[in-house]
């Protein structure tokens, strides 16, 4: 086949679907996902991606429950002393999804399928070499050959394991999860939103998944909790239940409708995502702590990007060095943003409680994702920089702006998206900026340079750009111009 798909996750059923629709040849040989399923939830900022992945309306179809916000009780002496838990909701009319992730899973599958993907199911990849891909099935084990491989295997990490994964071991995180049913349902809260409460040696969260039925699930760091034996685990769930006690008034009057189950939520990172004709894709490359609740939104969207590169390379094998460098790039920085985010959260449940050696260790960010380049952070970051505000003061106090373009700029050819391949195009180098630059948020700086010298007043600008590149935000467009000129591709004539 042209692409090998190992696992069958969102991450994978989401790369599998595109390749084939784009016209490969794919295989997704997968076992079923561990049961009991979790419940997850999925932010509403995970709507366009899902809607640009063509999954939007089989998700919508299936019936999960519709979350309005979340519920946080970041410090639990609060609920102790009955004060009110903090409602948050989203903002507008946004909705996120409450997944039952078998479902969900199942879904995106048996799409994938429908789309033209073969499927191997109820096989266990063994190796992975040179792009044959041994796989064990009841009947005995076989091969497939692949130009491509995607591992997308998740946690379990086929190839990833293989050297290429970087354990962050102070963050070593154990889930303890177990489905309540309140036949009344759920009197105090609202009956959509994610509960999320922490206490000093964790945290604990609820996910409903019907009307009645909720996931109570409490995150424990697995070096302090024993649960060698499944009367230890049953023990060690209900004493976190016990030290959160928004979580135990939430399961007052329910009844607990199984064993609780344990997964290992310990969050890890890649040295390496990408080799020539292979890819690590979603958990399978990195992991973050569910506090950021990004898990499958950061799985599709590196499915999608692994499904460009694998397409791309497939297509024009002279574009594998700057595809897999842009991979790599890539799922670093978004590995490094929600480290960040994670860091952040874990900050506001410390400042609940000082003393707590479980969110001390966490409210650090990984250090070496903070130390790696990232272009989209240090492009976020112009936004604040002296020499850009400086500009935008500037271009504010001018009536009239005469625009030249800076000797010192160059053209280079660098990667990036257009569809759904890598293409080379040339962005632009300055002398003030580490990296070359060409889109900032969603304005095209090479189209903006070019026209700067042909325009007398901004609006004029303005309106000139967008007539040839599309409507762009008023803030969006004159945060280009500033950095532009507070970063020297622009000089006042
Ligand atoms: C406790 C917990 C709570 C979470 N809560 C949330 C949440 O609320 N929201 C959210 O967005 N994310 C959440 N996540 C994260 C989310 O589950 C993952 O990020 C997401 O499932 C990643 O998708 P994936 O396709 O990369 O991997 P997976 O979903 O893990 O899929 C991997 C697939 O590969 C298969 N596989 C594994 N090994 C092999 C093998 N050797 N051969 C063949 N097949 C194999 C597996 O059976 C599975 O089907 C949570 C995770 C945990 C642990």
């Amino acid at each position: 086949v042209d692409v090998a798909v190992i696992g069958g996750g969102p991450a994978g059923s989401t790369a599998a679907r595109l390749l084939a629709d784009w016209g490969h040849s794919v295989a997704i040989i997968t076992r079923p996902p561990p049961r009991p399923a979790l419940a997850e939830s999925l932010p509403p900022s995970s709507l366009r991606l899902l809607e640009y992945l063509g999954w939007r309306p089989l998700v919508d179809a299936a019936g999960f429950i519709r979350s309005t916000g979340n519920t946080y009780i970041w410090d639990s002496r609060e609920a102790d002393t009955g004060l009110a838990m903090r409602q948050a909701t989203f903002g507008g009319m946004e909705r996120g999804y409450q997944l039952d992730r078998a479902v969900f899973n199942d879904l995106l599958l048996a799409e994938a399928v429908r789309h033209g993907a073969r499927l191997i199911d109820h096989a266990t990849v063994v190796s992975v070499n040179a792009g044959v891909v041994a796989y064990r099935q009841s009947d005995g084990d076989h091969t497939v050959w692949a130009r491509w491989v995607l591992d997308c295997s998740g946690r379990a990490g086929v190839v990833a394991r293989l050297g290429w994964r970087r354990p962050l071991p102070r963050l070593r995180t154990l889930a303890i999860a177990a489905v309540w049913e309140h036949a009344d349902g759920w009197p105090h809260i609202d009956p959509t939103h994610t509960v999320v409460e922490s206490h000093r040696d964790g945290w604990a969260w609820s996910i409903p998944t019907s009307p009645t039925q909720r996931h109570v699930t409490m995150m424990l760091d697995p070096r302090l909790t024993s649960i060698a034996t499944r009367q230890a685990l049953r023990e060690a769930y209900l004493g976190a239940l016990d030290a959160t006690p928004g979580m135990r008034g939430l399961t007052e009057g329910a009844r607990l409708t199984g064993d609780p189950f344990a997964r290992d939520a310990s969050p890890y990172a890649a040295h390496q995502v990408a080799a020539p004709n292979l890819l690590l894709v979603g958990d399978a490359a990195s992991f973050v702590d569910p506090l950021s609740s990004y898990g499958v939104k950061k799985a599709l969207a590196s499915a999608w990007l692994a499904a460009v590169v694998a397409h791309t390379c497939l297509e024009d094998a002279r574009m594998l060095r700057h595809a897999l460098a842009f991979y790599d790039a890539r799922e670093r920085a978004m590995f490094e943003s929600l480290e960040r985010q994670r860091a952040q959260l874990a900050h506001a449940a410390l400042a609940g409680d000082a003393r707590s050696a479980f969110w001390e260790e966490r409210a650090e960010a990984d250090a070496l994702a903070l130390a790696s380049p990232n272009e989209d952070r240090e492009i976020e970051s112009l936004r604040g920089d002296r020499e850009v505000l400086a500009a935008f003061e500037e271009l504010k106090r001018r009536e009239r702006i005469v625009l030249r373009h800076a000797a010192t700029v160059e053209r280079v050819e660098q990667p990036l998206v257009r569809g759904n391949r890598i293409v080379l195009e040339t962005h632009l180098r300055s002398p003030q900026l580490p990296f070359a630059v060409r889109f900032a948020r969603q304005v095209d700086l090479l189209r903006l340079w070019h026209l700067a010298p042909s325009a007398a007043e901004v609006p004029e600008l303005y309106e000139a750009y967008q007539r040839v590149a599309g409507v762009v935000p008023l803030p969006d467009f004159l945060g280009a111009l500033s950095l532009l000129i507070g970063k020297g591709f622009l000089v006042f004539a």
